[in-house]
């Protein structure tokens, strides 16, 4: 038997039109480019985003076509979220940290068919627009400044926009958008997300025991919106109401300790570099900043060290750490302690929540080896596998990497992981990071972790080196804290309290920086090949 409900597609549209009219005061607060502050409402972000959507169908924009953005986290850019899907077409967020020939064979992969550009951010345009296709392109004008020739005017564009606009009918498999994956291998592969998976992660995003966004939060999605839909935050924040500050092109820790004081926000997110550089400035003097004494922040992209988690629980800021992909919307799991857990020591609770967690509701996983599916017991590593509602299923147009996929469907994340009894991931590695020592695994990811809890240690990667003995071996490439000079046999004696002998790294490199992707991951392939030559002293 049926049941006797609706069928009620599961699009963005009543998410949208919610918002216009439950929050129309609910205020939208953008740091611009040249650090004012751009305050509106959900009532106008409403207004305007129906006048982009009617421009954008009025300038021919037909189901399913693809309009990209080269946008910071703004209002506009929340704009586009919003009335490119609901109008039937695709937002296509183009990461523009990507290196040029990236960014173009990535739009017209795409078949990118109008692109929105922030006026800041046109040198970038300018370096691709010889080697793409857009048909039109409008800048949203932050600066004044005149538009190149051929280019239209974004708040132009919008005032010609019909004010009678109403949003056509869509079946919640359209895909509504679009991001590429950052690989650092082989050329960026596309998914496309359909209104029903964006809905049901917006869903998921709201739960208590997730991210837990209410109506009363003020939200600062640091992790920018270019990067797998903003952690689904933005598409949060305009289904519960929530406030939203837009931090623009300004990541740096003065100016988002200063949105936290001045918008009183109770919840951020990015990635740990973020979290590391406001942490330093908390502990060079907290007193500049009276920050909300609920603020929490989620941590993803990379793991927490727990150093980091420590350090912000000292300041009264609690660490959620996420586990997600670019494939997987992104939410897969959030860290958070089961009933009974606050019962453990407080070293143990660290090393739970320092996990990557719980599956969220609706992503099922499981950890695949040479033995086949492996027990959740806490020590058995292999490949995390992953299904559900908004797991990416394929590639868009696209031959390669289709191997990701299990012969019965689960998606293969590339992530080594052991699951415990409780159903907690752990991240032990990447699959091409792992380093297997004499045929046995070690896990440079814990050990990175651990160095990066040392005074002084900034950073720590951990790669897998060529041993003629062993196969690998680990060597550790440091960024000493300023004004300190660790020494290998210092930082071999504070990791040799926790690890066995053999996992300890043969040798340390000292470097002042250590490079990384566009998304602030390190480059491990690039710190391969250059010590791949290394000498091991035996
Ligand atoms: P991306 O698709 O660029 O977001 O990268 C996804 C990958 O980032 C995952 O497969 C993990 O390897 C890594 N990642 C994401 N979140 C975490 C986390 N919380 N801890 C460790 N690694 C993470």
């Amino acid at each position: 038997m049926d049941g006797t409900m609706m069928d009620f597609p599961l699009t963005l549209t009543p998410i949208l039109e919610r918002a216009g009219k439950l929050f129309p005061d609910v205020e939208i607060v953008t740091r611009l480019p040249d650090k004012s502050l751009h305050r509106y409402s959900y009532g106008e972000f409403h207004r305007r985003t129906h006048l982009l959507a009617a421009g954008l169908e009025d300038a021919g924009l037909k189901r399913g076509e693809r309009v990209a953005t080269i946008m910071w986290n703004s209002y506009a850019h929340l704009e586009a979220y919003f009335a490119v899907p609901c109008a039937g077409g695709v937002l296509h967020t183009l990461n523009f940290r990507l290196h040029e020939n990236d960014i173009a064979y990535i739009a017209n992969h795409a078949e990118d068919r109008f692109l929105i550009v922030d006026d800041v951010l046109l040198p970038i345009y300018e370096r691709i627009k010889d080697k793409v296709k857009f048909e039109r392109v409008f800048v949203v004008s932050f600066t004044g400044a005149a538009n190149p020739d051929g280019l239209e005017n974004y708040e132009e564009f919008l005032a010609g926009g019909r004010t009678d606009y109403a949003f056509p009918e869509l079946d919640e498999n359209e895909a509504c958008a679009m991001c590429y994956t950052s690989g650092t291998t082989g050329r960026p592969k596309g998914v496309a997300y359909s209104h029903r998976a964006m809905v049901l992660h917006t869903f998921c995003a709201g739960l208590a025991d997730t991210i837990g966004l209410t109506q009363r939060d003020v939200l600062m999605p640091v992790v920018p919106m270019f990067h797998a839909n903003a952690w689904g935050l933005a598409h949060a924040a305009v289904m519960m109401g929530s406030k939203l500050i837009l931090p623009g092109p300004h990541l740096d820790a003065e100016s988002l300790l200063g949105l936290c004081d001045s918008e009183q926000v109770t919840l951020a997110a990015g990635v740990p570099t973020i979290w590391m550089g406001i942490l330093q400035a908390l502990e060079a003097d907290s007193a500049r900043w009276t920050l909300h004494p609920e603020l929490r922040t989620v941590v993803g992209g990379s793991a927490v060290p727990e150093g980091m988690m420590r350090g912000f629980d000292r300041h009264g800021i609690t660490t959620i750490h996420a586990w997600g992909m670019t494939e997987t919307t992104p939410l897969g799991s959030v860290s958070r302690l089961k009933r009974g857990m606050e019962n453990l020591s407080e070293d143990e609770r660290y090393q739970a929540r320092i996990k990557q967690g719980l599956p969220v509701p609706f992503v099922e996983v499981r950890v695949i080896n040479d033995e086949g599916e492996a027990p959740w017991d806490g020590e058995s590593m292999g490949e995390l596998q992953v299904r559900g509602p908004w797991i990416a299923a394929s590639y868009f147009n696209s031959e390669q990497g289709q191997d990701k996929w299990s012969e019965d469907g689960w998606f293969g994340t590339g992530d080594v992981v052991t699951i415990d009894k409780e159903g907690y991931i752990k991240i032990t590695d990447r699959t091409k990071d792992l380093i297997k020592s004499g045929g046995e695994w070690i896990s440079s990811v814990d050990l990175e972790n651990a160095l990066m809890g040392h005074d002084s240690v900034r950073e720590a990667a951990v790669i897998a080196v060529p041993h003629e003995k062993w196969t690998e071996r680990p060597l550790a490439v440091v960024v000493p804290m300023e004004g300190t000079e660790p020494s290998a046999e210092e930082l071999g004696k504070y990791l040799g309290r926790d690890f066995a002998k053999w996992w300890l790294p043969d040798a340390y490199e000292f470097v002042d920086d250590i490079p990384r992707t566009s998304t602030g991951k390190f480059l491990k392939t690039a710190l391969r090949e250059k010590f791949a030559a290394h000498m091991w002293r035996d």
